[in-house]
């Protein structure tokens, strides 16, 4: 068996490779070759922590695992430690074996930025040149950074609820040599591609702070009652998805599915885009929604690629299980 620490993991993984896992895995999924198995998640009665399991099988690239993980509110204030813990766990699908144990901290943030980054590339407008986000927290960072590789982006604008907070993502914009503007949520107007990454229950984004031909990645919502748009956004775009299940269940459009105002039927898998079974964006002024959940599947594929690159490296460490 093979473990691939956390701390080897910034040094191994590169943005590229995990977006190529990502965009593989969306497509699989679509093609019918990749399963996520349902999501448990369960408030322990302990530290307050939140602990659960994604898993599924990639029958293409023979992927079969999970990530075990959670929330642990306290650990940053008592223990020095990132309140978000994971760790993948693989198995050889021809016998059942354990195959490897990885960390699966950055791992997630770097799989989550992937995937609004898989959704620009194939549903923004080519000609995009401003970039909005909604939200400066920890995550952000990484969505901003891995997006701005996909588009000729000239500006970063950005708002977020405790603007204190918005010098995050400020930094990412001078870092790439981009002006970042702090805005109003009506200044979104100027964005071509607009990233939502916050833990807000309430909408913020609404849908007249969003031109026609704006690609919108929502990926905040992960759970029951969480949301950052106005469902009637969801109305005036076309939807796609990680995973139709997820969206209309603990994804954005659990809200516009629950008010009756976009059915199942209107969301679609990116990965029917990414198989070139779905057309995409089919105009200049075509509003794309990417309801941005998170599946296990994306963790199992980050997972396998950066065991391929510590093999290839040297870094992995072999154990006899
Ligand atoms: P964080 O705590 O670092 O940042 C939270 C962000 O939400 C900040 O920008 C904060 O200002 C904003 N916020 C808080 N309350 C708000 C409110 N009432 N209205 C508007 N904004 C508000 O968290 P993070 O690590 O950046 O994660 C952000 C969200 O992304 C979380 O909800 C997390 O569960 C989710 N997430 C989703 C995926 C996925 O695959 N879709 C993966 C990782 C994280």
């Amino acid at each position: 068996m093979i473990i691939v620490p956390e701390r080897e993991i910034a040094d191994l993984m590169t943005r590229e490779a995990a977006f190529d896992a990502v965009e593989k895995i969306f497509g699989a999924m679509a093609a019918g070759d990749a399963y996520n198995f349902p999501v448990v998640r369960e408030a322990i009665g302990h530290e307050d922590a939140l602990y659960g399991f994604k898993g599924g099988f990639d029958r293409a690239g023979l992927t079969l695992g999970l990530k075990a993980g959670g929330y642990w509110p306290n650990n940053l204030e008592t223990k020095n430690l990132i309140n978000h813990q994971s760790t993948v766990f693989l198995f050889d699908p021809d016998t059942g074996r354990a195959k490897a144990m990885v960390g699966g901290n950055l791992l997630t943030a770097l799989r989550t930025a992937a995937a609004s980054s898989v959704s620009i590339k194939h549903l923004a407008r080519q000609d995009a040149k401003v970039i909005g986000m909604v939200g400066a927290g920890h995550q952000a960072t990484f969505q901003l950074r891995q997006a701005l590789e996909q588009r000729s982006f000239e500006k970063v604008i950005g708002w977020n609820y405790h603007p204190d907070m918005l010098p995050n993502i400020e930094k990412v914009a001078t870092e790439a040599g981009l002006p970042f503007e702090a805005v109003e949520l009506s200044g979104m107007a100027e964005a071509d591609v607009i990233i939502s990454i916050t833990s807000s229950f309430n909408a913020s984004l609404m849908a007249d702070h969003v031109s026609p031909g704006t690609h919108v990645a929502c990926m905040g919502t992960d759970t029951i009652g969480k949301q950052e748009v106005e469902p009637a956004l969801l109305q005036k775009a076309t939807v796609f998805t990680d995973e139709v299940a997820q969206s209309i269940s603990i994804g954005e459009a659990q809200h516009a599915v629950g008010q009756g105002l976009i059915s199942e039927g209107d969301v679609h898998q990116i990965g029917a885009v990414i198989n070139g079974t779905h057309p995409g964006r089919e105009s200049a002024d075509q509003i794309t929604l990417f309801d941005g959940t998170g599946v296990g599947l994306q963790d199992l594929a980050v997972a396998a690629s950066v065991v391929d690159l510590a093999v290839a490296q040297g870094k992995a460490i072999e154990v006899d299980f």
